[in-house]
This record gives C-alpha cells, structure tokens and sequence, in this order.
C-alpha cells in the first residue's frame, strides 16, 4: 500500500494465501482485536485546555537567523607542510589473554584478535569433511491439508526427530512427544477493528517562549556573481597515490613504539601485500599538488593565543550584516603563538611526549593520506613551523559553545526554518507546528531557492529522518488522531495530509494545498469556521493543525487486500551447528528467551503482549517447534529438504507465551540438551529466512526474524555461499565487489520478504569470514538489525550481547511500513540512504521500522523556490503497531528559502551534513573504486567551502582559509569519514568488518554518526564525583592525553578505558582493585564493582552512556603502551592513522589548498 493511494488494494499487497485463509491461532482467535488507543499516545480528540500558546500561523514569521551562526571562520595560511614521518603500519596485536576461537584452534601467530569490531580470521577447528553428518531421513510423510506445500515434499516428522548427529540422545531427552499433525483450521478470525472511542488527552502546557532569544538577521546585499565551475575533475594528489595500504615495511618506528611487541609485525601475507609496493617512506617526498607557493599577504600572521582551543570569528564583511565582529583573522601559519611551551615545531616526538608537552606527533609526519607513495621527489626539508592544532576549529569547542548558548531553553518549533541545536545538546522539544529535531534533521534550514544556486554551493539538501524516534519522557509523544471511517483529511491531487500549513479558505468550506496549491473540499464532517485572523476554531483542538508530529489512525483502506493485519509475530531461529553449541550460545540464548518472552513489545496500558511467538532451530536442516498450549510436551518436525523450504506445522508454531508457557519453556530447557554432542559444523541461511517467511505468511501476519547464525553457510542449499575474502583487491578497482553480495539470490528473496513484511534482524558470531556483505542483504533491505559478535566468548562477550537481544526484542518497530516524503512544489526527494527496500522511485518500503532507524532523504529543485512561502517537507509513515493497529505517523517540517548564498551558510547543520556524506560515500563504495570515493567526498566539500570563500566572505588574501561559522568543522570531520575503516581500511580491519560497518552507518542518525567518526573523549580524574554533571570532554588526539590520567573514549560500538603509566595508584586502586599499573589485566569485560566513590561514579558514567546507544558498548581496556594501545589510537581521529588517514592539521591544509586550486 502505497502511502499516497487510498483504498488501494492491488499488488503489492495482494499475495495469493492458499489454504490459509482461515488459519486461525486458538491463541489470538478469539482475541478481540484491540479497539482502544492507546495511552502511550494519548487518543486525541479533544480540547487540550492546557495547549494554549499560540503556534504559527499558516503564514510565516520572518526569517530569523541564528545568531552564532552567522560569522565564518578564518584562518590564515599556507601552512607549511611537513616532511612525512610516516610510520609504518601495524597490525593490531593480539592482546594478552586473547579470546581463542570457540573451535579451540590455535590463533595464529600474529594474528589480531581484537580488532575494534573483535575480528580476524581464524580457521574453524573442524573441517567440515571431518564431521560429516548423516542427514535424517525423510521417512515420514508430510500430511497433506496442514501445510501450503505439495505433498510430496519430504518433511521428516520424527517424534524426537533424529536430530543430526545423536537421535538415541533426542529419543532420551523427549521421549514422549508426539508428531503433531493438527489440521484443523480454525475459523476466521474476526477482524476486532471497530472505531475507537477517543478520549480526550491530556496535553502538555506549553508555554510559549524562547523565539525573542534569536536576533533576527536581514540578509543584505548580495553576493558577487560566482563562476565556480562545476564538475571539476576528483581532487587527485598523485596519480600513484596508493590509500590505505595496511601491510607496509615502513621505516624505523619512532622512539616511542620501538618495535619491540613481535604481535606488531605485519604477520606475512596478511596483505598480499608485499613491502616492494611501498617506496621507502622515510622522506618520502611530497606531491607537487601539495606545496602550493606561498601566497603574499599570508605569511606570517600572527595566532591570537589567548583564546586556547577557540577559533575567533573574522571581522564582519560586507555580505554578512550582522555578525558581532570577531578577533582578527587566525591564521593558520606562522609562528606557534608564545604561550606554546614547545614553539619548535615538528621534531620528533620524544618518549613520554604524552600530556603538557606540546611536541608535534610523529604521527603527523605525512601529509595528505597516500604518503607512502609519493613517489621518488627528494622531500623538502620539513619547514620549521607547523600549524598549532589549538588554533584550528575544535569540535569539543563547538560542542560545548553550543551546550552553554542552547542547553538551557526548550527548542520551539513553531518558526520556520530555525537551526536546532546540535545533537550533542541536551533540550527539550516542545512542538509548535514543525517536527521535533529527533525526528527530522537538515542538512540546511534555509535552501536556496534556485537550483543554479544549490548546484553552485554545492551543499546537499537532505534531511535525516527517524520516523519512530523515542522522545524523551518529558516530551509528549505524537497524539493518535481518529477520523472514524472517513479516515485522514488529504489533499485531492497530491494526496498530502492534513497538516498545519493546509490553508483554508471559503470560510472554511475549503483547504488549499501546501504543497500542491490544488483546492478540495471539506469533508462535512471536518468542517469548522474560521476566526477573524483566517485560522479554525478549533485550530488548538487538533493536532493535525497546530503540531508538526501526530498521528493517525488508518481505515481499512491503508491495509494489505483491505483487511485489518493480523498481530505481528517474532520467529526465533537458532543455529545449533558444533560452533553454536560449542561456544554455550544456544543455552544462553535458551535460557535468555525464557524470561525475555516476559518483555514482548506492548502497546500503551495492554496488559499482554499481542505478538505470538514460533522457533525454530537449524544446521543443516530446520526443525520447527509445535510448542501448541494443549501439548504436554513440544513437538519437533524436520524439514531436510532445504531445496523448497516450507512450513510443516501451522497450528501451534506461532502462540501466545501466556498460553503456552509450560511448552515453550520444556523447549527451550531441551534445546541445548538435543543437540549438545552435535558434530555438525554446516549450516544453511536462506533457507532459514524462507521458513520464516513462510510462516508468516501462512499466519498472515508481518513480523520479525530473529536468527542467531554463526557460520558461512556453506551446506547445500539455495544461497549457499563460498568463501570469497580477497584482501589483496584493497586498493584496486575490484575493491567494491567485497561490499557486494556475492549472489543475487538474498536480493530477491529480501523482496518477498517486504512483500511480506517479514524484517529480518541477524545476530552473527562468527569465528572467520562469513560474508556479511552478502548475509546482510535481507536484513538491510527489510529494516532489520545486523549485530556481530566475533569470536564470541561466554565470558566477556554474554552481557553485551545479552543488552542487545533484549533492546532488540523490547524496542518499538513499526512493520510492514511504507513511507512516503512530500515536498512542496520546487523541490522534490530524489534519492534515498538507509535500511529498505524501494520497487519505486517514492516509496521506501520497509518490512520493519524500529525507533533507532533512520532514513536519509536527498532533495533536488525542480522549479524556483519563494523565499515567501518557503519550503515544506511531510513524512508520512504507514505502518502496523506491535498490536496490529495501522497507524500512520505524520512528520511537517518547514524551511525557509534563500537569494543569497550567505543564508544558506549561516543555516547549516555539519553534523547532518556528515551524516548525509558519509552515507552518500558508503553506498558508493558498492559501485566505484574506493578512491574515487574519497576524492569525490573531498572535492565537494572543497566546492561548498570555496563556494562560500568566493561568494560570502569579505576580500582577503587567498592565503587564508576561511571557513563558514556553521561549517567550521567541515573539515575535521570530514577527514574522520575518509579515514574510517570503510574508506580507509587499516591491516586489522577484515572485510566482514567493512561491510558490516557500511550497513550500520547506512541507518544511524546523526547522533550516532556524530560519535562514531568524533568519538567522545573524556578525562576521568576529572570527574566530579559528587556531581551528575561530566567533565568537558577533550579532542581526540594523543597530545592531549596526560600519562598520569585515565580516559574513557566512546564511539557507539565500544568504550575504551585508557589508563596512563603514570596514573595515582590510588585511582587505579578505586577503579579496577589492583594496588599497581601492572597488574590492571587488559582482559576486563567489565569494571568491577568497587564500594568507592569514583568506581561508583565511573561506573555510573558508563552505565549512561551505554542507555545513550542503541547497541550495547564493547568494554575495552587499555593501558598506555600495551599492545592494545595500538587499536585504541585507532579512534585518535585528529592525529595521522597507521592506515596512512591525515592527521586533522595536515587534512586541513590539503583542503586549503583544494579550496585554493579552485578559486584560482
Ligand atoms: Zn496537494
């Protein structure tokens, strides 16, 4: 169903259902569907006597700027660059005490275990020929009537059904079950979906504030005709420039990591890679491209020092009227400023160069990435001076600027086009008319109105859409509005919903269109009159009129063969394969499900969960489960023709936990027992995801898989897989084929799966390669969750997993959703980034949506904007509850439009900008050289940024960089895209972890995508322990760090706890109960739980930034010059990467000169 059609029954929803029609659970049959709202949401249908301050009026305020938005950043400079003082890449050592593959082979020499994600390829202990299984026999026939298949397929009903390897044991352990072959379908299930009685809300008071604190901006004269030229050629430094090559015979390490650990060698051919491909690097020269000659007029301004870690603000220019004038100009060369205790500049870094000493790292050696191969050029001799990293834009500056400046008052959305504050901001949201920033956010709040003009700035236009975002618990979640059978108000022609910018005219007998402009009725039964200023009456009583949030309930109009849905449904599928039962991950995922079925999502006040419950376990062949409440005991059946999955049970696969408690947990009490001396180590996938398909289609219900796999499933069977790693084809043009599946097979068996609306979420624990790229195809395109665990231990790995399981399972999802984005007349959504699935160029369909899962959208003009009436965006999601009610959820977002480019500047959001870059980069990984990629990624930004030089910023030397206000940390983060393991692998990083990584990224919102390139750094003995509040976090760079401190580095998939060599014994004892350094073991999963104040507090510090993310944090320690130290730099995003990623100071002057070669 198409979220723009009404009453529309066709294809795709119409699937044919042979012989289920009436297949009717005893579990939720007589079930009345439920026919009230939920008090989640609050029914709304009423006055809300509390909402009473005004929001906006149909027609718009003024544009108002955001005050610190409007002064660019300026620095001066030709900063010298400096000889590459690369050091050679190392792998990441095995740290001590190295989880051992479950398999119980040897990890090789030299072979990392722990990488940041865990991985590493290590050989599976058993063969597979050594453990070849006798597969049941298909001895017993299928009854015919129960299941949607022909007759002749051979299911294997086998009271304790030989389970692979040991059928006398399963006889042992279920003696006593019976086959169940139930066929009686029970009758129909009545569709319980009477209209809802609505019951007033209760609404929040709000109080209308919080506008008159931004200044407002009138844009002045405009900007000089601009000729930046478009579609320049990539930036390209070198034609030989070779990125990211990990293995690499580099030069002597420095002082400070002599190369003592053998478990930083580069193992050999762990590349394929050989060092001949590598000049030598030590001065290894520098492209030309990369010296430009100094500009007059640059050299040698002076560094304002007085303002540590803060970039001043330039003076005001004649196309920005406004700006509170700033310092003068920073620039970004000369002299290090005198405060600077080491004014030397670039030496060598000295042994214990950590904390207050300034030197340079010797990681900042090389350039721009790619320094390695510069080829043959003598090197200059590195210039003395260097640019001083506090004079550059801080992030952390930013940070907490926009902390203080916002934090303290309610963001209010009634005002178009209003920048809100940065994600890493905590505010509260109060909706007055626009969605809530946790919902939507832009890349840009003020869009130009012209397309010549938004091809000439070359910024995106997208937006950032969380559809099911949890609010806050002091925010008010959308209301739930009832039209009864009439269903939602919309728009004639475009089929828009009702929203607070439809106009209405005629004394209210019509509404005119915001996006559209077409004219339609009011229907008699919305008809209201309108007050003097042109405005309904009942304006306030209505969400659909005064918020920018809401919901509304959907007739059967909006449902699949215009029926209301059935509950959805959750299939645990479990992979009981040697490795799985091995490792103690089939009991603990057993004895997890038996109270997790306790915690099923609920919709508002309901009692009971209405999702049913089916599982299934796997190897080579499935086994389904009768886990009917009239059964003593379970029933397994096995299906060994893998060839043509289907389902051999209905009756009694899918039932409510309630009613049967008792079967499910004997199941799963016998479980681990059936296959516990198991010596199959095969499995089959596709399969397992077509069985689960299938059973929801024979319930005729959406639902979610969740499918716990450990292995590439290599067994014979539809989408059997091969291994297919090449690490030598890093680097080359076939470099993308590692991010593609390997079959088409899982693409098209992920559309069924969204014509069904089945979402797949894929727990992995795999022990080597198991193609990712290729198993995370259905997951991906459904909507679902992929997590991996590599080399999964019992030990250190139970708790994170278990956090995950029971978000995943707990968390809101929408199934069977489709979303749609209208746009007004200008613009229109062009393309589209995330986890779904699309048969058409509007509609992203997805099988399911949960509350973390974003989907970015791009827009392009395809006529003139107004700066008048602005632009407008409506998302509107279509969906199934965890109920079964179908709802659609309605997000408006207005923006203002701009004639002159210094607004668009001035609006700009660089952490959505990111988001949208990074997403726009990992999907072109599929499809193009890795370095094409990057250089793209880097050309643009240098054409929004010298865009913005030519056009908005006041005449000065070219030797300045000058950065816009709102995209000062452009270039910081920018590098941090380049420089991740997607675009810029190290030698750790196994392509299991780049295809993984790329699908994360694709779905996360800007928050998330914020602290996984910029992860948040913290200083522990700065830790206020009689506090709440968190001591200011630092940059990401080794420099800061103090040897006599500990810190605590978060990046959404792991916290780091780095303890210095020289920390106070009596910290290290409070935090981890040792009395000394030495004996800290790097081995903790965990902090133990100490009875002192500051364990307590960093505990509790954890603790909140776990509940922060959406995945539970891998807890990692870290001691200062341990071997693991190595994969901790990894995320010192600021300095130079041992994948040969650009420290940020050297970034930054490449982008310069970029911006330069442009504008010249
Ligand atoms: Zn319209």
């Amino acid at each position: 169903m198409s979220v723009n059609q009404q009453a529309h029954t066709g294809l795709p929803y119409g699937q044919p259902q042979p012989g289920y029609q009436g297949y009717q659970q005893s579990g939720y049959g007589g079930q009345q569907m439920p026919a009230v709202h939920h008090s989640q949401y609050g029914a709304y249908n009423g006055p809300m006597p509390g909402y009473q301050q005004p929001a906006p009026p149909p027609g718009y305020f003024p544009s108002l700027g955001f005050p610190s938005k409007g002064s660019p950043v300026c620095l001066n400079s030709d900063t010298p660059i400096l000889a590459p003082n690369f050091i050679g890449a190392l792998r990441a050592p095995p740290p001590s005490g190295a989880p051992p593959p479950t398999s119980g082979a040897p990890v090789p020499a030299g072979q990392p275990v722990y990488s940041q994600f865990g991985q590493g390829d290590v050989q599976n202990g058993i063969g597979a020929s050594a453990v070849q299984m006798q597969r049941p026999s298909a001895s017993q026939p299928f009854i015919p009537g129960t299941a949607p298949t022909p007759v002749s397929q051979p299911a294997t009903f086998q009271q304790y059904g030989p389970p692979p390897t040991s059928a006398q044991q399963l006889t042992n352990h279920m003696a006593g079950m019976q086959i169940g072959t139930s066929s009686s379908a029970p009758p129909p299930a009545g569709l319980g979906y009477g209209s809802s009685t609505s019951v007033p809300s209760a609404s929040g008071s709000f109080t209308a504030t919080g506008s008159g604190h931004y200044t407002p901006y009138s844009s002045s004269q405009g900007p000089p005709p601009v000729n930046v030229s478009h579609g320049l050629p990539p930036t390209s430094l070198s034609p030989n420039l070779s990125l990211g090559q990990p293995a690499f015979s580099g030069p002597p390490m420095s002082a400070q990591h002599p190369p003592q650990a053998s478990g930083f060698v580069s193992p050999p051919c762990s590349t394929g890679i050989g060092p001949s491909s590598y000049p030598s690097t030590t001065g290894a020269p520098r492209p030309s491209t990369m010296q430009g000659s100094p500009l007059p007029g640059h050299a040698l301004t002076g560094l304002p020092t007085s303002q540590p870690n803060h970039v001043s603000s330039p003076p005001p220019h004649p196309a920005m009227s406004g700006p509170p004038p700033g310092p003068p100009v920073l620039g970004l060369q000369g002299p290090p400023p005198p405060t600077h205790p080491s004014p030397s500049g670039y030496q060598m870094q000295q042994n214990g160069s950590f904390g207050q000493v300034r030197g340079p790292q010797p990681n900042y050696g090389g350039s721009y990435p790619g320094t390695p191969n510069y080829g043959s050029q003598p090197a200059p001799p590195p210039p003395p001076k260097r640019l001083d990293p506090d004079s550059i834009p801080s992030p952390i500056q930013v940070i907490e600027d926009d902390r203080n400046n916002r934090g303290s008052e309610p963001f209010i959305t009634g005002v178009r086009g209003q920048v809100p504050p940065l994600v890493t901001t905590n505010f509260l949201v109060k909706d007055q008319g626009n969605a809530s920033p946790r919902y939507i956010r832009c890349t840009s709040y003020n869009i130009p109105c012209t397309s010549d003009m938004a091809k000439q700035s070359q910024v995106p236009l997208a937006a950032v859409i969380k559809p099911l975002a949890t609010l806050p618990t002091d925010e008010t979640p959308p209301y739930l509005v009832d039209h009864g059978e009439p269903g939602p108000i919309r728009c004639n022609r475009c089929k828009a919903y009702m929203c607070p910018f439809m106009q209405f005219i005629e004394g209210g007998r019509r509404f005119q269109c915001c996006f559209c402009s077409c004219v339609t009725e009011v229907p008699p039964h919305y008809f209201q009159h309108l007050d003097h200023t042109g405005r309904r009456v009942d304006f306030y009583d209505r969400p659909e009129l005064s918020l920018g949030s809401y919901e509304f309930l959907a007739t059967a109009s909006y449902c699949k063969n215009n029926k209301f849905p059935n509950p959805p449904a959750f299939i645990f599928m479990i992979d009981v394969s040697y490795n799985a039962v091995k490792s103690g991950l089939v009991r603990l995922i057993c004895e997890e499900l038996k109270s997790l079925l306790d915690y099923l999502p609920r919709e508002g006040s309901i009692e009971e969960s209405a999702i049913r419950v089916g599982f299934v376990t796997y190897n080579k062949v499935l086994h389904f489960y009768n886990v009917k409440s009239s059964l003593a005991q379970p029933q397994m059946m096995v299906v060994s023709d893998v060839a043509d999955m289907f389902v051999p049970l209905l009756d009694g696969f899918l039932v409510n936990v309630n009613e049967s408690r008792t079967v499910i947990v004997s199941l799963l009490d016998q479980i681990p027992e059936m296959f516990a001396d198991t010596r199959e180590t095969e499995t089959v996938f596709a399969p397992v995801i077509q069985a689960g398909m299938e059973a929801l289609k024979a319930a005729e219900c959406a639902g979610k898989l969740f499918i716990f796999h450990t292995s590439l499933p290599i067994a014979e069977a539809p989408g059997k897989l091969k291994n297919r790693d090449d690490r030598k084809l890093i680097n080359t043009d076939k470099e993308k084929t590692l991010f593609q599946p390997q079959t088409s097979f899982y693409s098209n068996l992920a559309k069924d799966c969204v014509a069904q609306g089945c979402c797949v979420d894929l727990f992995l624990f795999p022990n080597q390669y198991l193609d990712v790229a290729t198993l995370g195809v259905v997951p991906y395109q459904t909507g679902g969750s992929i997590y991996k665990y590599a080399y999964f231990q019992l030990e250190t790995d139970q708790e994170r997993f278990l956090n995950d399981l029971r978000r995943d399972v707990q968390k809101e999802v929408g199934f069977d959703a489709v979303m749609r984005v209208r746009t007004s007349t200008g613009i229109r959504a062009t393309d589209f980034f995330g986890a779904f699935y699309m048969s058409n160029t509007t509609d992203v369909e997805l099988a399911g949506l949960d509350c973390d899962k974003t989907i970015t959208v791009e827009f392009k003009h395809d006529d003139k904007l107004s700066e008048d009436s602005g632009a407008l965006l409506q998302c509107a999601l279509l969906y199934t509850s965890c109920a079964g009610q179908r709802r659609l959820r309605i997000h408006n977002l207005s923006l203002n439009c701009c004639t002159q480019l210094a607004d668009l500047y001035r609006n700009c959001e660089t952490d959505t900008l990111i988001n949208y870059l990074a997403k726009f980069a990992y999907r072109g990984v599929l499809n193009n050289p890795v370095k094409t990629v990057r250089d793209t990624l880097i050309n643009q930004c240098a054409q929004i940024l010298a865009c913005y030089r030519k056009n908005c910023a006041s005449p000065s030397s070219a030797g300045q960089l000058i950065l816009p206000e709102c995209m000062k940390l452009l270039p910081v983060y920018l590098n941090c895209v380049l420089k991740s393991d997607v675009l810029q692998p190290g030698a750790d990083v196994t392509t299991d972890d780049r295809a993984y990584i790329r699908q994360l990224v694709s779905s996360m919102d800007v928050a998330e995508t914020n602290v996984f390139f910029y992860p948040r750094l913290l200083p522990l003995s700065k830790v206020d322990i009689d506090s709440d509040t968190l001591p200011a976090a630092i940059r990401n760079s080794e420099e800061r760090l103090s040897k006599g401190d500990l810190y605590l580095l978060e990046n959404g998939l792991n916290i780091f706890v780095w303890v210095g060599v020289n920390v106070q014994q009596s910290l290290i004892q409070n935090l981890f109960g040792v009395s000394s350094f030495s004996s800290i073991s790097s081995t903790l999963s965990t902090l133990p739980v100490l009875e002192n104040s500051f364990s307590k507090r960093v505990r509790s510090i954890i603790d909140m930034f776990q509940s922060q993310r959406s995945r539970y944090m891998k807890l990692i320690i870290v001691k200062q010059e341990d071997k693991l130290e190595m994969l901790f730099k990894h995320f010192l995003v600021e300095d130079k990467s041992m994948s040969g990623g650009a420290s940020y100071v050297d970034f930054l002057c490449h982008m310069h000169k970029e911006i330069r070669q442009l504008l010249s």
